[in-house]
């Protein structure tokens, strides 16, 4: 089969073909139709993350935004079947025994294993994933427009949960892009009332058309303007910047809660003087659970939540990487095969 290969971290992937894998016990084998681009792609292909670097297997198969067909299962799996359509997120394996599995969290399970890091991911033409983890994937949507939806969606989505904003409440969403695109259509399906804050007019106009209720560049004072609005509730940061984080905090609402969702590499200021004054909770969301994907499936179904995405052949993932450090694309890029 094709597949883009990093054989070395730092360096491009290799386009090549390689052994179709076949699916063991437990296992089934998936026809990859779509696969998302992922920040994440880029750091791990970079060795950015010193928590990963040491986990990553080489050579690997990156990508974890994988939707395709089953095209084969291996002995004793009954569900998911060939020709079923299934998912493959972040979370590959869980073990379904530790603590944090049998308490419902499974994105920190301590034997986890990450599509696209520790084992093969969606960068090909097939992959692999245990029957358990191959999420069913509903009929009515377009697995191109499904597969960024299994990282960046759920990831959003799971935050919008965990930041505990509920129907009514304001909430401000800091980086419109792959993620915060996002994130404002999920808020609003749950009737949040959504702002969103950028440096970039062009995404502002974006979110604007997404439904933000409102729009402010981050050069603006925007923790006055947000106080005049009695601050919100919620304030999700999906730019991985280090002030992003400072001036959410200062537009929380007494009680309000800052959603940690943008990987800034430096760390951010935060005064434990204002943080007790105003009873503010900062709270932190890893990718969601398997559960988590089926509801936020669920409100796709209902509600016009879509990822903007560039279809794109495996053969540009090098080039893709390119365009994604400069950040020159909007939306999402979505590899078919
Ligand atoms: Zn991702
Ligand atoms: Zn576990």
């Amino acid at each position: 089969m094709k597949a883009a290969v990093l054989h070395e971290i730092g360096k491009p992937l290799v386009i090549e073909e390689v052994p179709t894998p076949q699916p063991g016990p437990g296992q089934v084998l998936i026809r990859v139709e779509a696969c998302g681009v992922c920040h994440s792609d880029l750091h791990l292909a970079g060795g950015d993350w010193d928590l990963l670097r040491g986990a990553t297997k080489i050579p690997l198969i990156l990508g974890h935004e994988a939707a395709g067909h089953v095209a084969a299962v291996g002995e004793g799996v009954t569900t998911p079947k060939v020709g079923d359509r299934v998912g493959v997120p972040w979370i590959h394996y869980t073990c379904g025994e530790c603590e944090f599995c049998k308490e419902g969290k499974e994105e920190l399970c301590l034997k986890q294993k990450v599509t696209g890091c520790m084992v093969d991911g969606g960068f090909a033409e097939y992959m692999l994933a245990p029957a358990t983890h191959a999420a069913p994937l509903p009929a009515s949507l377009d697995l191109a427009e499904i597969a960024p939806q299994l990282c960046a969606g759920l990831t959003v989505y799971k935050a919008i949960k965990a930041a505990g904003v509920t129907a009514g409440q304001r909430m401000a969403v800091f980086g419109a892009g792959g993620l915060g695109h996002l994130a404002i259509q999920i808020a609003k399906a749950m009737g949040v009332q959504v702002g969103a804050i950028d440096i970039a007019d062009d995404k502002l106009e974006f979110a604007k058309s997404l439904g933000a209720e409102w729009t402010m560049n981050a050069a603006e004072p925007v923790h006055k303007k947000l106080r005049t609005m009695g601050g919100v509730h919620v304030a999700m940061v999906c730019a991985a910047s280090a002030p992003a984080y400072e001036t959410a905090l200062r537009c929380l609402r007494r009680g309000g809660t800052m959603a940690v969702v943008g990987m800034a590499n430096e760390p951010f200021k935060v005064s434990a003087v204002s943080l007790i004054s105003t009873e503010a909770h900062i709270v932190a969301s890893a990718v969601g659970t398997r559960a988590d994907l089926q509801e936020l499936f669920a409100l796709m179904e209902k509600h016009p939540i879509k990822c903007k995405i560039e279809r794109r052949p495996l053969d540009d993932v090098n080039q893709i990487f390119d365009e994604m450090t400069r950040g020159a694309i909007l939306g999402r890029i979505v590899l078919t095969m």
